[in-house]
């Protein structure tokens, strides 16, 4: 069988947060192969311990990947902080020809785009793929999923980091499906009543009260946070005010865009001239939301650089949304005829010295409180009752393939899609009964 269709079967997604199904995203001939293990979500540990603590299978999973590929260079980017797992990933890469590509601890190095540039030295075009570079890039624990899928075991569990108001912040693997409120008691509790929860990271990640919600193969791991932290409070502005803020208070010192990365990168993103759209009353927003259409949603300007704490992040992701609807999307010619835009991509001669060191970050955010390590733990977690999302991916969602009361093995097929649709296969966490399936498939153990 192909690695394709060993990782089609295995449902591997890709575990970064994206969710792309990996069997597609390895489909053709590429120059390198990049492991991305640049985790940069303040407090976030999780990629840091599983490359620390299963560097053989992450390595392993490279070696396919290039195989598959016919990559003649495989790198992982990882950064200089994690000691531990430079030392651990160079016992095994040395032997497989993979070379390590020392990172220093800046937002958002894990960026795909940012990433391709660091290691390659080449800009991806606008718009586009690193495929199109001669580059395909998997998170760390794409890889490590990749490796199990060899060994004929399927996704069923993920890497988290639980950290922020916890008794003792964690990274462990957990099953797929438990809820939030589970694997924060796996912490040892909020150390906070009533907590907000940053779902997937500070700067990129959801926020969220609801203990009930669980998690998927993309749940890159939890912050939790004071219910009345200022962070949340900023992310629970309803879009009106945001608005409203934004029309009366933006003063276009453009600090957003000068510390885009993407900007810095040399695309053509300038957050500051999205907000204009809201500054004069929406005339010219057809040009203006052009600017934001390359935005990668990191949440630098809105949560860093604006100094009257605006919303220019969520203008240009109101901007992508208006194209995604009238049917537009970046082309060059789009470029050409916008007054000011250029399509060509030239890095920005400040772009190494305005990077962010996360820490500032961390500072920001209000989180220097809670940035403590959160070192892995083996626990055998057993939950009673997992649910798991019939979308976990990107693409169309799975169908269930098993009905209520069929008796269930860890590690069965529980979802399927059509093989010619984009997407993935689910697989069961815990053995147990199928109690329901739909809207999501609901396992009880025993
Ligand atoms: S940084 Fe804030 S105030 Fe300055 S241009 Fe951007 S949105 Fe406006
Ligand atoms: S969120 Fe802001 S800083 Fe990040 S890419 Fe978009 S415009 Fe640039």
């Amino acid at each position: 069988m192909s690695l394709a269709a060993v990782i089609r079967e295995a449902g591997v997604v890709g575990a970064g947060g994206a969710g792309f199904p990996t069997h597609v995203k390895i489909g053709s001939e590429v120059e390198y192969v990049i492991a991305n293990g640049a985790e940069c979500e303040p407090l976030m540990h999780k990629d840091g311990e599983l490359m620390a603590h299963c560097a053989e299978r992450v390595v392993a999973g490279m070696q396919a990947v290039m195989e598959a590929t016919g990559a003649q260079k495989g790198v992982i980017g990882i950064k200089e902080k994690n000691r531990e797992a430079i030392d651990a990933l160079s016992r095994y890469a040395r032997r497989a020809e993979v070379a390590l590509h020392i990172l220093g601890d800046f937002y958002p190095a894990g960026d795909e785009f940012v990433l391709v540039y660091e290691v390659t030295g080449r800009l991806i075009p606008p718009g586009g793929i690193p495929l199109q570079i001669g580059a395909v890039v998997l998170n760390v624990e794409t890889l490590h999923n990749i490796a199990l899928a060899l060994d004929g075991t399927p996704v069923t569990h993920k890497f988290v980091t639980v950290a922020g108001a916890v008794r003792r912040p964690v990274s462990c693997a957990v099953p797929i499906g438990i809820s939030f409120g589970e694997l924060i008691e796996l912490a040892g509790g909020a150390t906070v009543d009533a907590p907000a929860i940053m779902d997937g990271g500070a700067m990129m990640g959801r926020l969220t009260r609801n203990l009930g919600d669980c998690i998927t193969k993309t749940t890159g791991g939890l912050i939790v946070l004071p219910g009345d932290h200022s962070l949340a409070s900023r992310l629970e502005r309803p879009a009106a005010v945001q608005h409203r803020i934004g029309k009366s208070a933006c003063d276009q010192c453009t600090y957003c865009t000068e510390l885009c990365p993407r900007y810095l990168l040399g695309y053509a993103i300038e957050p500051h001239k999205v907000m204009r759209g809201l500054v004069f009353s929406m005339s010219g927003s057809e040009f203006w939301n052009r600017w934001g259409m390359l935005c990668c949603e990191c949440g630098l300007c809105t949560l860093y650089a604006c100094p009257e704490d605006l919303y220019p992040r969520e203008a240009c992701q109101q901007s992508k949304r208006v194209a995604r609807e009238n049917q537009v999307s970046w082309t060059s010619a789009l470029a050409e005829e916008t007054p000011g835009m250029t399509a060509t991509v030239q890095a920005h001669p400040m772009y190494e010295s305005r990077r962010i060191p996360l820490i500032q970050i961390v500072r920001r955010l209000g989180l220097a409180a809670y940035d403590h390590p959160a070192p892995f733990d083996r626990m055998d977690v057993a939950p009673l009752r997992v649910q798991l999302a019939l979308k976990q991916h990107a693409g169309a969602p799975a169908r269930a393939a098993v009905a209520v009361g069929d008796r269930v093995r860890a590690g069965d097929c529980v979802a399927d899609v059509p093989t010619d649709a984009l997407g993935a296969r689910i697989h069961a966490s815990i053995g147990g009964r199928v109690r329901q399936i739909d809207p999501l498939i609901v396992i009880e153990a025993g």
